[in-house]
């Protein structure tokens, strides 16, 4: 029997995270306070331990992990690599097709890569609680995981349309102890004040932002804790694409092509980061973000200043955003509809280095379907835009009559998504635009903004 899995032993976990901020060939623009003045480390102190915020700024190369991050990581990594040889012979490609597997861990995706880290440091700096958004579930689950492995209380703010959506996601938060609401909610003056604006409101990542941010800011014993587009939380990520490395070694083969989805841009990162290392040192590898069509910020946003929450207490990340008070229409994938990117993920596709590509959802699920039903594992709606993207990569490599190794990140599993695979079974799908004249709105508010250095 040949073997397709790519298993590596517990002492390989990586020791360090890559920082790729190190590495870029150009260097990134810095983020801004929220008047537009020179953003000091100091000021990110009310709502993030100190440790995360010298993570953010660091330019070292190699940061070290923590051994109780490491001890709990071995919970669940490293995770395995797959070759999808079943999916190749449904495909009939010679293209051969591998991904990293990030829904063995105990919530089911990447998330926890971060908020295990994340929790720990904040438990190490006296923090007694912590305050989030989540959007499909994902992250809230996971951060309620990783605060009752390191003892801190959390309050999770879920996007309303996920928290009626995915009442199982809100059972497992609880689950794991935490406290969940639906956002926006009675709870912060940003929720009340979109509520009275909108009553029916079926909320955003950015409104719950701003919730977690208000929560986080006017209590003592409160920090945040964000799931993605930040500096520190890519960076945690990257033990997922340092293990591919070794992975795809003992696979005996280099990646042409590396995929992943984004809506924050982090499980992408986490793959990729360590790929794009190789890049930069000559190495040809095509490098893809796949995102969804209807919450397009890569290919559709605007590439400058803006607020990472609706409210506008955020410091100004540079990123592609499609404005902070654009609130994509509701498709099944929770966690990729975000007005933003990570500013390492926007500064690379700006800078022709990563190429971004958008897809509709029900293209998605056809591929998403497939792949679960030759190799077995139902993906995250999210994961299926990688699948999509992939897909096209092998009819690329079929027009030009060559076979290239694709490799993506399978982010997770969709095992608390039947309803949106009923959805698309049952042929009610369909695929959500949004508002031309919404989106026009809300990226003519960027107009103000502070320009990106020269
Ligand atoms: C949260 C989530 C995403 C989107 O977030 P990124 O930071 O872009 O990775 C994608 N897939 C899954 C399974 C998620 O949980």
């Amino acid at each position: 029997m040949s073997q397709h899995r790519y298993l590596l032993r517990e002492d390989q976990i990586p020791t360090n995270w890559y920082n790729i901020a190190a590495d870029l060939p150009v260097p990134m623009p810095p983020p801004l306070a929220p008047d537009g003045s020179p953003l000091q480390p100091e000021m990110m102190t009310p709502i993030f331990p100190m440790e995360l915020i010298m993570q953010e700024v660091s330019q070292d190369r190699w940061i070290s992990i923590p051994d109780p991050v490491r001890e709990v990581y071995a919970l669940w990594r490293p995770t395995p690599l797959h070759r999808a040889i079943n999916f190749e012979k449904v495909l009939g490609t010679n293209c051969k097709i591998f991904y990293k597997y990030e829904g063995v861990s105990p919530a089911g995706s990447h998330k926890p890569n971060t908020s295990i880290p994340q929790a720990y440091y904040n438990a190490q700096a006296g923090v007694k609680r912590l305050a989030t958004e989540t959007g499909a579930g994902q992250w809230g689950s996971s951060l309620s995981l990783a605060c009752q492995l390191f003892g801190l209380e959390c309050k999770v703010y879920m996007v309303r349309v996920s928290y009626d959506a995915k009442p199982y996601r809100r059972v497992m938060i609880e689950t794991w102890g935490s406290e969940v609401v639906a956002s926006p909610s009675n709870d912060t003056n940003a929720g009340r004040t979109i509520l009275a604006a909108n009553p029916s409101s079926t909320g955003s990542l950015g409104i719950a932002i701003s919730e977690a941010v208000e929560d986080a800011a006017t209590r003592e014993d409160t920090n945040y804790a964000l799931g993605s587009v930040l500096n520190h939380v890519l960076l945690h990520q990257t033990v997922v694409g340092q293990e591919a490395v070794e992975q795809m070694k003992m696979a005996g083969a280099s990646p042409d092509v590396v995929v992943g989805c984004v809506g924050g841009g982090s499980n992408f990162a986490g793959l990729a980061f360590p790929f794009l290392a190789e890049k930069f040192a000559g190495a040809d590898i095509k490098v893809i973000a796949a995102e969804p069509a209807s919450c397009p910020s890569l290919t559709q946003g605007v590439y400058g200043y803006d607020f990472g929450d609706t409210a506008g207490m955020t410091p100004l990340l540079p990123m592609h955003s499609l404005g902070h008070s654009f609130v994509p229409p509701s498709i099944h994938s929770g966690g990729l509809r975000y007005h933003g990117m990570a500013p390492l993920v926007s500064h690379l596709v700006h800078t022709g280095l990563v190429e971004a590509r958008a897809y509709q959802q029900r293209e998605c699920f056809a591929q998403a379907v497939a792949f679960g039903r030759a190799e077995g594992i139902i993906p995250a709606p999210e994961a299926s835009h990688a699948i999509r993207a992939v897909v096209d990569e092998v009819e690329r490599a079929r027009q030009e009559g060559v076979s290239r190794n694709i490799l993506f990140n399978l982010c997770g599993h969709g095992n608390f998504d039947m309803a949106a695979y009923a959805s698309y079974l049952s042929g009610e799908m369909v695929d959500s635009a949004y508002s031309q004249d919404e989106l026009d709105r809300a990226t003519a508010e960027l107009a103000g903004m502070p320009a990106l250095p020269a």
